[in-house]
């Protein structure tokens, strides 16, 4: 096999349909070119010229005849192909230089060479020698704002041969300059031409074109003319298979610093597009922990009565118990003492009444009950003693109270015991102050206890002999399921029905763990919701982005850039917009959860919730990033350069 041309058009044709007509840009257009020429494609605008461009360089295909590189047809070539002869065979030069204003030259020249996979230094390395071959080493830190025209457009022609092109593509590259940087640009092609780059020089200007050894003219989409290949010329040795070996993807830490420069230029919308994901993830931290801390405190305040304890109470089945229901009597007391291993059991009966030492009043729960109430409930005594059984058979007209009800009636509170205190028009002796229990985690008094015995309230307060309870202590929370069972049986069997509930505190704790869980998910689903919005911001900034930086892309693609890295760049700016917000978040649920933990509301702080937020976070970047980098990896790089 003989080696064939660099270039062969044979017969190309390429038409738009533009509005329903059809618009034929070329017609049947055929015409070679070897390794090592320079060559003017001339013709006034609107004559195909940079249509041909574009199907040279591999943007564009033709709609008939076929493109031959190195002999191979760029019909058979697909996506991952073409982009790697974007990115190794041609280079291309633009008549408005398409710099990224935001790079400076050094990043501009360098950027083609992130898709060729070479190193950070090693590409930064080689942009700074060919700006400096080009007579810009003094340049290579400014942005294209700070260069002239003819400055810019020399490194787009830097960047055209970063990754060492062997054809150069200028489509009208002195069209926006004067005539003298025109000059110096095209001495510049003609010295690279004695190096042995091909270039392809387009223009309508004649005296442009004389630059070149070849000129070619175009007119209406046909070839008017060809000067042929200069007599004399030395081909150089063309090789036979172009280089369309695909090249892998961009590394992910290219793609990374990619994003955080471009998060980083445009860091107020950025801020702004982190703020939903941080409110959302900081609103799912901290609903979960005020959820979680509810929980916890409630189970507390359950273990601090004891988890050996049994409740009875009157109701059950259907009935509701809020009502004075009259099925538990202080004969159900006393058969539930036979009970093995009920250590104490306490009847209790309250109601609401006012009592009054001289001209001081308290107002508030008065319970009668046993001495075993008070066992039952671990109570210590600061002054006197609990009433006995035997106060409690003889009706004795006795009262304990708590350390604030001593407060509140006596001057002295150390002086209330032996005092006489005046309930419902009967005199109590105070015989006893129980020892101070402070508020609970609830914030709520537990002093404020006013206690006689259950005989003497049924007499003189209650009026009617029922009980609104039963305490029995087990010897220990095993005993409890045990003793929980035997007095429901002896209950039932003394009612002749089911008529009372008979709880430990185990079931209270499943109760109370059951609805608190549920309000946590309840309050963590709505967070979930705004974390959800959150995503949906993520996406439309994403979509602003790609649409924003439409010409970047086309760039980019132009350059060698293959779909699936353009795919990659902006999954990962949306990847870390959303973990970024997610750490933030976490960080300001914590904060959040420590400044409501200062108003004494319960919080906890658990593991879950946060690395919940987090990978909830992750997931919906992964989600609402993936519409918008698909968009973006979809452009077509012809339309995307056009826009300004
Ligand atoms: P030149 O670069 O020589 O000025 P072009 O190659 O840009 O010419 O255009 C050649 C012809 O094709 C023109 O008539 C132009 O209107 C038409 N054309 C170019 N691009 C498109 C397109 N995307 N859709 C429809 N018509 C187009
Ligand atoms: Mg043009």
């Amino acid at each position: 096999m003989g080696s064939s041309p660099l270039i062969t058009l044979d017969n190309v044709s390429r038409s738009y349909q533009s509005e329903g007509a059809e618009v034929t840009a070329l017609k049947g257009v055929s015409l070679t070119i070897h390794k090592g020429e320079f060559v003017a494609i001339m013709g006034q605008s609107g004559s195909g010229k940079s249509t041909l461009m574009n199907i040279l360089g591999c943007l564009d295909k033709p709609t008939a005849g076929t493109y031959r590189i190195h002999g191979r047809s760029v019909a058979e070539l697909n996506d991952n192909q073409l982009a790697a002869l974007r990115l190794k065979t041609f280079g291309f030069v633009f008549q408005r230089y398409q710099l990224l204003s935001t790079l400076t030259a050094q990043q501009n020249v360098a950027l083609p060479a992130i898709y060729s996979n070479t190193s950070e230094a090693e590409r930064n390395t080689n942009a700074a020698r060919l700006l400096g071959k080009l007579g810009l080493a003094d340049r290579i830190l400014h942005r294209p704002g700070e260069l002239s025209g003819g400055q810019q457009q020399r490194v787009s022609v830097a960047r055209a041969l970063i990754n060492g092109a062997e054809v150069i593509l200028a489509d009208e590259p002195t069209g926006a300059l004067d005539s003298a940087s025109g000059e110096q640009l095209l001495a510049l092609l003609t010295s690279l031409h004695r190096e042995g780059v091909t270039i392809i020089l387009i223009t309508h200007d004649p005296a442009v074109a004389e630059h070149a050894q070849r000129q070619v003219k175009l007119l209406d989409g046909e070839i008017v003319e060809d000067t042929g290949v200069h007599p004399g010329e030395p081909f150089l040795v063309e090789r036979d298979s172009p280089v369309v070996a695909e090249f892998p993807s961009i590394s992910t830490g290219a793609a990374l610093s990619m994003a955080f420069s471009s998060l980083r230029l445009n860091w107020f919308r950025t801020l702004l597009t982190l703020l939903g994901i941080i409110i959302g993830v900081a609103a799912v931290v901290t609903m979960m922990a005020i959820g979680e801390g509810g929980k916890q405190d409630v189970l507390k305040r359950i273990e601090a009565i004891g988890t050996n304890l049994i409740s009875i109470r009157p109701g059950g089945g259907n009935i509701r118990s809020s009502g004075d229901i009259a099925s538990l009597t202080l004969d159900d007391a006393n058969a539930l003492e036979q009970i093995d291993g009920a250590l104490y059991v306490a009847p209790e009966r309250s109601s609401r009444a006012t009592i009054r030492y001289t001209d001081n009043d308290f107002s508030g729960r008065i319970t009668g009950t046993t001495p075993a109430y008070f066992y039952a409930k671990d109570w210590e005594m600061s002054q006197g003693v609990f009433f006995t059984n035997d106060d409690v058979t003889s009706y004795a007209p006795v009262v304990v109270i708590g350390d604030t009800v001593a407060e509140t009636l006596f001057e002295d509170k150390y002086r209330a015991v032996g005092e006489y205190i005046l309930m419902k028009n009967a005199f109590y002796q105070v015989i006893g102050v129980l020892k101070s229990k402070g508020a609970n985690a609830g914030g709520s008094d537990m002093d404020d206890e006013v206690l006689i015995p259950i005989t003497t309230g049924r007499l003189k307060v209650f009026g009617r002999p029922y009980l609104s309870s039963i305490t029995i202590k087990a010897a220990s929370t095993e005993a409890a399921t045990a003793i929980q069972a035997q007095a429901l049986a002896i209950l039932t069997e003394r009612h002749g029905k089911e008529d009372v509930m008979v709880r430990t505190t185990d079931s209270l704790v499943e109760a109370v763990t059951e609805t608190q869980n549920t309000l946590t998910w309840l309050l963590a689903s709505v967070a979930g919701i705004s974390l959800f919005v959150g995503g949906i911001g993520v996406m439309n900034i994403m979509l602003v982005n790609v649409s924003e930086r439409k010409r970047e892309i086309g760039l980019r693609m132009a350059t060698g850039a293959k779909p699936g890295d353009i795919l990659k760049q902006f999954n990962i700016e949306a990847w870390v917009v959303c973990v970024l917000g997610g750490f933030v978040g976490i960080l300001l649920g914590y904060a959040v959860i420590f400044a409501i933990s200062q108003f004494s509301i319960s919080v906890a702080y658990t593991w879950l919730p946060p690395v919940l937020a987090f990978f909830t976070s992750l997931v919906v970047g992964v989600l609402f990033g993936f519409a918008p980098a698909h968009k973006a990896a979809r452009l077509n790089p012809i339309d995307a350069l056009a826009e300004e």
